[in-house]
C-alpha cells in the first residue's frame, strides 16, 4: 500500500450519509458548477450558508452528500448563469490541490461527482419518466416505474512499469507536449482488473508485463473515474505505439526522468513509488 508520507487527493475520508441528522446540525453547502466549486475572497471554499446567500438569490435546490462532526455537508449545483460577487469565483478542483485542506477538497470532490450524477439522470433510462432523489440513499428513484439509479463510477487502471533501473514512460497527443506519465485506460465489460492492466499496456505499447501488482487508488470527479493504481515489471517484447492514444514513449532512467505531472496525481505517486523502490534496490 502507499507509503504514509503519499495522500491520496480529491479521496473523501469520514463522510457518512443520513437521511435525517441529528437535529441541531451543522449546515455547510458547497456552490458547485461542472468541476468547479466556488471560493471566497480569500481564495478557500465557500461552504458557510449565509455567505452563500449572498450569491445565491433565493433558497436553493440541495442535497446531502454526507456527515462527519462539523455537521452536514450538502452540494448546490449553480447554473453558469449565476453572476458571482466580486472575488467570488468558480474554481476547478484541481486547482484547489495544496490550496485548501485534503479533507475538504474530498468532500468538494464528492459534492462535484454527485452534482454531475444527478444532472445526468434526470430522467428514467427504463421508462423515461422524470427521477426523483431517492430519500434513505445517494440515488435516484423513478416515481413511476420503481428503477433506481445509483452514482457512476467507471474503473480506469493505471500502471507504472519497471524494467531494471529504467521507467516506461508515455506522452499522450493529448497531455502538454513536454509531460510525460504512464499508461492508462477504461476497464472493460467482463474483465479483471489485471487483465485490463496486461491488455492496455499492450495495446498501447506493445509489450508484456509481469508482476502486476495493486499499489493504491484515486478518485478521479473528471467527471466520474475511479483511477486503480498499479505496478508491474517488464516481461518482453519492444515498444510498438498506438499513434491514436500515444504521442511518444520510452525507458527512462529514474535519475534522469524527464518532465512529470504535478504532485496530486495517481500518475506522480506511482512513479513517486518506483523511483523509491528502483533507489532503494540500487543502493542495497
Ligand atoms: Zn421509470
Amino acid at each position: 500500500m502507499i507509503p504514509e508520507e503519499h495522500t491520496v487527493p480529491f479521496a473523501t475520508d469520514g463522510l457518512v450519509y443520513h437521511r435525517d441528522p441529528p437535529p441541531g446540525t451543522r449546515e455547510h453547502w458547497i456552490l458547485v458548477d461542472g468541476p468547479s466549486v466556488v471560493t471566497g475572497r480569500d481564495g478557500t471554499l465557500l461552504s458557510d450558508p449565509a455567505a452563500c446567500r449572498t450569491v445565491l438569490a433565493d433558497d436553493p435546490d440541495r442535497f446531502m452528500i454526507g456527515y462527519d462532526p462539523r455537521g452536514s455537508w450538502c452540494a448546490v449545483p449553480i447554473s453558469g448563469s449565476v453572476l458571482l460577487p466580486d472575488g467570488y469565483a468558480r474554481t476547478h478542483l484541481r486547482s484547489l490541490y495544496g490550496v485548501i485542506p485534503d479533507d475538504l477538497l474530498g468532500i468538494a470532490s464528492r459534492a462535484v461527482a454527485l452534482s454531475r450524477f444527478f444532472h445526468t439522470h434526470r430522467f428514467c433510462g427504463i421508462c423515461g419518466a422524470e427521477m426523483n432523489r431517492k430519500e434513505d440513499e445517494i440515488a435516484t428513484l423513478c416515481p413511476s416505474c420503481g428503477h433506481i439509479g445509483y452514482p457512476v463510477i467507471n474503473p480506469v487502471v493505471i500502471v507504472c512499469i519497471r524494467q531494471g533501473d529504467r521507467i516506461l514512460l508515455a506522452r499522450s497527443p493529448r497531455f502538454l507536449p513536454a509531460v510525460y506519465g504512464v499508461i492508462a485506460g477504461f476497464v472493460e465489460a467482463g474483465e479483471t482488473l489485471e487483465q485490463a492492466v496486461a491488455r492496455e499496456v499492450a495495446e498501447e505499447v506493445g509489450i508484456a508485463i509481469d508482476t502486476i501488482r495493486y499499489r493504491c487508488s484515486q478518485p478521479w470527479p473528471f467527471p466520474h473515474s475511479l483511477m486503480v493504481g498499479f505496478t508491474a515489471s517488464y516481461a518482453g517484447g519492444s515498444i510498438r505505439i498506438d499513434p491514436n492514444e500515444i504521442g511518444e514513449a520510452g525507458w527512462y532512467s529514474y535519475e534522469s526522468l524527464p518532465t512529470l505531472p504535478a504532485a496530486g496525481s495517481i500518475t506522480r505517486i506511482l512513479i513517486d513509488l518506483v523511483v523509491e523502490e528502483i533507489s532503494r534496490d540500487t543502493k542495497s
